[in-house]
């Protein structure tokens, strides 16, 4: 179907930025600079000065970003991780992957771990902690920082959404030991296909996690461990590249786009509307949220008025029958499961559109 509004909109964006992705693509393939090459270590400095961190390292998802994090922080076997049901199932997965048990706790109105349950889900086996920073609103760091130095835990963020955002001035992904960014093509900035990102501001988990992306290689012909072929590929870095320059501008149209939504959205009693912006969190919108009554019905009646409108996680993943993780109880994720609705808001869509989506919202409301 094509939307009136839709969701994600490739063609467009790449039409805006054409030339330069054209002959980015063009010198790579000419010069046959594939893996970890120029491009590559260009984006991992870009990023290092964009995050403020001392360290980036490239690899080929996010999910792989947090894999290598945890095992290069030493999380395996034995351990526990506090994390939350309420995101993409890659979170959880990539501590089950390590050998370790997830610990799921709930989450606040925010939709980020309620960092006040922390503390009673740690046991003698905790070892970290993964908090998610849901759609570009950074969780409650400075908090979460002080429980788990208190508790000796490391941190590894789950920045996946968060690429930009703040709290307390601080950008998600430079709190904890080490962060994963993902650049699948819808995240606010994307590559075309996988991509991913560790940041860190440690030396040695810098070090492992490049020993770790690239089969334990310290030398071309000195292998340090077994690792895994987890690289960012030099001609998705140099897409990455071209489309960087432009995140602060695509960040402040998100931001518009929200502040329209609030606007236009507000005082329908039907609809709960993302936390408000502004005080100690600086939000970039990689979705824009809202929670209401009769969502699925909400759902299709934005669909047949050609707006193209994503649930996700309809099952909450502790909920999904083949990971056996049902014993978890989270009243706040299970009931956010059955509100939860994200509308349209990449920086390509205009005023009118947002318009149409608000009015189209109150129609059903008030029909
Ligand atoms: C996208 C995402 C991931 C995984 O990233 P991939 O690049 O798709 O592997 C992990 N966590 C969250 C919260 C995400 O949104």
């Amino acid at each position: 179907m094509n939307y009136k509004v839709p969701f994600v909109n490739y063609p467009v964006e790449y039409k805006t930025m054409q030339k330069e992705i054209d002959s980015a693509i063009k010198k790579t393939l000419s010069e046959g600079q594939f893996i970890l090459r120029e491009e590559t270590q260009r984006f991992e400095e870009s990023m290092v000065k964009f995050l403020g961190v001392n360290y980036c390292i490239g690899v080929n998802s996010g999910t792989d970003a947090l894999l290598l994090s945890l095992l290069a922080a030493g999380v395996g076997k034995g351990h526990e991780v506090i994390t939350v049901a309420h995101s993409y199932v890659a979170s959880i997965a990539s501590i089950v992957h390590t050998g370790a048990t997830p610990i799921l706790v709930d989450v606040g109105e925010d939709m980020n771990m309620d960092v006040l349950q922390v503390e009673q889900a740690i046991s003698p086996k905790t070892k970290a902690i993964m908090p998610v920073h849901l759609n570009g609103r950074i969780c409650d760091m400075t908090k979460l920082m002080e429980i788990a130095s208190k508790h000796n835990l490391i941190v590894i963020e789950d920045a996946a959404q968060g690429l930009g955002a703040t709290c307390d001035g601080k950008k998600g992904g430079s709190f904890g030991l080490a962060s994963g960014f993902s650049f699948y093509p819808a995240k606010t900035l994307g590559a075309a296909g996988d991509a991913g990102l560790v940041a860190t501001n440690d030396e040695e988990i810098n070090q492992k996690v490049r020993l770790l992306r690239d089969h334990g290689r310290r030398t071309k012909d000195e292998l340090a461990c077994f690792g895994f072929n987890s690289r960012l590929d030099n001609l998705q870095a140099a897409i990455l590249n071209v489309k960087l320059k432009y995140l602060r501008k695509w960040i402040q149209r998100r931001r518009e786009i929200a502040e329209l939504y609030n606007k236009g959205l507000s005082n329908i009693r039907e609809v709960k509307l993302p936390p408000k912006p502004g005080g100690r969190f600086y939000d970039v919108y990689q979705n824009y949220v809202l929670r209401v009554c009769d969502r699925d019905g909400l759902a299709l009646h934005l669909r047949e008025k050609g707006i193209e409108v994503i649930i996700s996680n309809p099952i909450p993943v502790h909920h999904q029958k083949a990971l056996g993780l049902s014993h978890f109880k989270l009243p706040n994720t299970e009931q956010f499961a059955k509100e939860v609705i994200s509308i349209p808001n990449i920086p390509e869509i205009s005023d009118e559109q947002v318009e149409y989506v608000i009015q189209r919202i109150r129609d059903f409301y008030t029909k």
